[in-house]
């Protein structure tokens, strides 16, 4: 089917043909055969870089054509990002939902494409942002995430909601291959299009004692033992043949002593590999030692959460080049990541799992990564290669994972906690207004659909309502249910009911509150991502607790397990004192064993936690506003109260704005006061004039070659 004669507009058509995209694949075509221009809901679930994304883009460029509106969900926030890029780039109004959950963000429904993920979009139904009335297509990226066990519960209940909301809706599904493809496409009342079609042809493997045994009837391959280590031999034996490896391990700490090595074995770099070195190195203090860009030098690097985003976004640009030929990447970036890469070897394959040990990684994941081999036009093949202990196991691992069929995929709408906060919602916005609606509603879930006879919703519903009622966030009168205000908050704020109720009454139980004690507060809440906790830290975290126990509020539990997460939370809460008390990255780098990437992340949740806790405390404890809304400003800029007044100046961040404050410039008066030259030989002289221009300063006009630089220092404004 050719792309030119599909009745598209023309600057998809263009977009296409500049990409050397002529004609559809055949699972591509067999959707425009099933009514994906026409309006008619489908669940395509084909493999990885089948081309799903241009489906999604066709589908919407003939929705936008008729007048449309069209909400495109993601699971992850920096998707949203890299696919707000990619629409733009055809030309058509789209928006990125993003930020602060308790926005309506009414202006972004002026747009044709709004990218939002999943909880983003709950966030804007308890809003209730009118816009969403006006969809007309919804696109749920990798759908199948409706089965994981953390954010699958939003997921579901979010389509639900603008099923319910808007009847008439198409909806796309794209799903990575599940084993239940046909009830989930029933649910969604979806025609299915099911394919295991590839544009390369993907070999998969396992590796034992230098031969690849492939599944299938490829020919087994030899690997030269070049060095003594298995998993780097396999990527050596790529390069050699011109091609790129991604190595996904276990751990953080197993990718970067991967990449070492595999920077040792390459030996030399090239021009492009130092370049890319050069820029890696400019974002970290140059006087430490930067292990990241000594691989990269070489042409190998590591790849994890751990990582700062430009240091990512460097990697992921120097691989697609061709200019590392190695990246060691931990599982979790293998789900939105679109890096393709000759071979992909598979080389930690269990995964402890507390409760059970090591236990293998599920045979989606397996599938994720796997299908991340073969670059289309650029690889004759694919290879993803499990590396086997022994020569027993070879076989079972082609079984368990190779030849086995994806795993079906479970609602995770039968969870008391992962739904209370969902059913507050439905009352909160209207959505039920009693028992009945709300038993209306939930019936109309993926979980009822596949649990017909099951008692167990009706069991959560009713269980959840009375939490609510003693939470006092709802009232229930003779079955009419109605929110409260404090139920109104919790509900648009996005909080977790229980965590809501709990900071509430630890709040109300204490005399007074010292910093720490709300920070540990707030991250023994579900909804704050904790920092692992690791042996070693128990010990400084013990003598903190010796020396300074009574400040915190929440008290040590007698379960070990409850105790591990409060130990956590501790943790966690020390690194958010330190950010506000400016420690500098690289310390608390070097002090808990964290990355800069865990830090930015504890810090963007404890701002919107500590910014809910103000909201909660205004209402119902006004005593403690005050210390609250203190800390939280501080941690959202990371700095001590004293430069407050200097961080709210744009482009003054927690280190610049320390510099001036201990040259004496400690506000707006003193910078004022200050003149451009004592200024410039602080902050550079760009940003001192912008800073100038902000508190109102006069600033002397820039002379270049005898002429006025136009409107460039005409930004700040503070
Ligand atoms: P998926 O979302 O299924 O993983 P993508 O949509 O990212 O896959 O597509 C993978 C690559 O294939 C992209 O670079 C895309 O431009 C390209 N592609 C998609 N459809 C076609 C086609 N019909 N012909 C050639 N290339 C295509």
């Amino acid at each position: 089917m050719e792309i030119t004669a599909l009745p598209l507009p023309n600057t998809l058509i263009e977009s296409c043909l500049s990409k050397g995209i002529r004609e559809l694949y055949p699972p591509q075509a067999a959707c425009v055969d099933a009514g994906l221009l026409e309006g008619k809901n489908l669940l395509i679930s084909i493999p990885t870089a089948s081309g799903k994304t241009l489906l999604a883009e066709m589908a919407m460029a003939s929705q936008i054509a008729r007048g449309g509106k069209c909400l495109y969900i993601v699971p992850l926030r920096a998707l949203a990002s890299e696919k707000f890029e990619e629409f733009k780039a055809h030309g058509s109004k789209v928006g990125v939902a993003t930020g602060d959950f308790d926005r309506t963000d009414n202006q972004l429904g002026s747009n044709d494409i709004i990218v939002a993920t999943s909880e983003k979009v709950d966030s804007l139904l308890r809003n209730r942002t009118r816009w969403l009335s006006e969809v007309t297509l919804m696109v749920l990226d990798e759908v199948h995430l409706i089965g994981s066990e953390h954010r699958g519960a939003t997921l579901e209940m979010v389509i639900t909601k603008m099923r319910y909301a808007n009847p008439q809706m198409q909806i796309i599904g794209l799903s990575a291959t599940i084993g239940n493809p046909k009830a989930l496409a029933s649910w969604l009342e979806a025609t299915l299009i099911s394919s295991t079609w590839r544009p390369v042809d993907l070999r998969q493997g396992v590796y034992f004692d230098g031969t690849i045994t492939f599944g299938g009837k490829t020919e087994p391959r030899s690997v030269r033992a070049v060095t003594k280590h298995d998993d780097l031999n396999l990527c050596l034996d790529t390069i050699e043949e011109g091609g790129q490896c991604l190595v996904f391990v276990s751990s953080r700490r197993n990718a970067e002593a991967f990449a070492k090595r595999a920077a040792s074995a390459i030996k030399a770099g090239t021009p492009d590999s130092k370049e890319l070195a050069i820029r890696i190195r400019q974002l970290r203090d140059a006087d430490q030692p930067n292990l990241l860009a000594e691989c990269v030098e070489r042409g190998a690097a590591f790849h994890h959460a751990g990582l700062k985003r430009e240091e990512r976004l460097i990697i992921e640009e120097g691989f697609r080049k061709g200019y590392l030929e190695i990246i060691s990447a931990t599982p979790t970036l293998a789900a939105g990541l679109n890096l393709p890469a000759r071979r992909v070897i598979i080389r930690d394959y269990m995964r402890f799992t507390s409760g059970m040990g090591m236990v293998p990684i599920p045979v989606m994941e397996y599938h994720q990564m796997a299908g991340r081999a073969g670059r289309p036009h650029l690889d004759p093949y694919g290879e993803a290669v499990l590396i086997a202990k022994d020569r027993q196991t070879v076989e079972k691992l082609i079984e368990f994972f190779i030849d086995a069929g994806a795993e079906e995929i479970d609602s995770q709408c039968a969870d008391e906690n992962a739904l209370c906060a969902h059913i507050l919602s439905l009352i909160a916005t209207g959505f039920a207004r009693d028992t009945a609606a709300l038993t209306d509603f939930m019936e109309r879930t993926f979980y009822a659909f596949q649990h017909p006879h099951s008692r167990s919703m009706g069991r959560i519903v009713g269980e959840s309502t009375r939490f609510l009622v003693s939470a006092a966030m709802i009232t229930d009168e003779e079955g009419q249910l109605s929110a409260t205000k404090l139920g109104h908050l919790v509900s648009v704020l996005y909080l977790d009911p229980h965590s809501a109720r709990n900071i509430l009454d630890v709040l109300q139980k204490s005399d007074q509150v010292t910093d720490i004690g709300i920070l540990h507060l707030i991250c023994t809440s579900p909804d704050m991502p904790r920092l692992y906790l690791k042996s070693a830290d128990t010990a400084s975290l013990k003598s903190f607790l010796y020396k300074n126990g009574d400040d915190l509020m929440v008290p040590l539990p007698y379960d070990s397990e409850e105790e591990e997460i409060w130990l956590a939370a501790l943790k966690t809460a020390l690194v958010l004192t330190d950010w506000a008390e400016e420690v500098s990255e690289d310390k608390m780098e070097e002090r808990y064993s964290i990355g800069a990437g865990d830090i930015y992340n504890v810090v963007d949740s404890a701002k919107w936690l500590l910014y809910a806790a103000d909201r909660l405390v205004g209402m119902e404890i006004p005593a403690f506003k005050k210390e609250i809304s203190q800390i939280g400003i501080r941690v959202q800029y990371g700095v001590k109260e004293e430069l407050l007044p200097l961080v709210q100046l744009r482009n003054i961040g927690r280190v610049r704005a320390r510099r001036l404050y201990n040259a004496g410039y400690t506000n707006r008066d003193r910078l004022r006061e200050a003149g451009l030259p004592v200024l410039t030989r602080i902050l550079g002289q760009h940003l001192a004039r912008q800073i100038l221009t902000a508190v109102g300063a006069k600033v002397p006009d820039l002379q270049i070659s005898g002429k006025k630089e136009p409107s460039l220092y005409r930004t700040g404004s503070g």
